[in-house]
């Protein structure tokens, strides 16, 4: 579904991205784990268009995306929730819902996929006329995702999902993101908590300063040592 050959980044003078490929087939779970800096979001931000690489080649869904515009890609099935969720603070939930589904074409069967949110997600539900900014954090976060729900994705990016969330609330997110990959979206997952990530997807690209140097099945790095050591404490 999407595959990222050899792709280069430059923030200026920044060497960001060195050369990274990584694929990821329809149905799967895709993780890319590394620590700060490591490359991660840039890597995220150059696949749905927001970022464009100097070289490189990124194709979903069978056409090459490297330089289509980032609204268009969204519109063939790429929806992206950002790291720090960024939902619309001044809207209400309701509205941020509307605002994921801007980009749909069939907006007969809208009323439909709310349903489908909110039984998902019945605290949106409950809050659905509550301003988003003052939800709390865990409620943005499912927020957020529901809100890329509404795009109808076929690829749903999750750039760290669990960041500043209690322990109860990330198992809560990872959850949700299983179940979201068993109704059928694929998923490319950005984490800082490997142990997480690595336990819900089925292949695994390790990050370190631009460059992938492990990658392979998620329950292999699970179990390998110099991941262990590293990124699993
Ligand atoms: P984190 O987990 O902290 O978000 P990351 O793995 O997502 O880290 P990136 O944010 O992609 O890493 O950053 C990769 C590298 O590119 C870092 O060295 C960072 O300082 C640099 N970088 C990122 N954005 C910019 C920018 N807008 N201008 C200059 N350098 C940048």
């Amino acid at each position: 579904m999407l595959k990222v050959e050899n792709i280069e980044v430059y923030y200026g003078a920044i060497h960001a991205i060195k050369g990274v490929s990584f694929e990821v087939k329809a149905g799967e779970v895709v993780t890319l784990i590394g620590a700060n800096g490591a490359g991660k979001t840039t890597i995220m931000h150059t696949t749905s268009g927001i970022i464009k690489p100097q070289t490189g080649t990124i194709t979903f869904d069978g056409k090459d995306i490297t330089y289509t515009r980032a609204h268009t890609i969204v519109e063939m099935g790429m929806a992206q929730v950002p790291e720090g969720r960024r939902v619309f603070a001044k809207m209400s939930v309701k509205e941020n819902l509307e605002m994921g589904a801007y980009s749909r074409k069939d907006k007969g069967s809208l009323e439909a996929d709310y349903d489908m949110v909110y039984e998902r997600f019945p605290r949106l539900k409950e809050r659905r006329k509550q301003l988003a900014g003052t939800m709390s954090g865990g409620e943005q976060q499912m927020l957020a995702i529901a809100r890329a729900l509404m795009s109808k994705p076929k690829l749903l990016l999750l750039d760290e999902p669990s960041m500043g969330l209690a322990p109860i609330l990330v198992d809560e997110v990872f959850n949700i993101i299983k179940d979201i990959n068993k109704d059928g979206t694929t998923i490319l997952l950005v984490e800082q908590n490997a142990h997480k990530a690595l336990s819900i997807a089925d292949h695994a690209y390790v990050l370190e300063t631009g460059k992938v140097v492990l990658a392979g099945e998620a329950k292999k790095l699970l179990n390998d040592d110099a991941v262990k050591k590293a990124y699993l404490g």
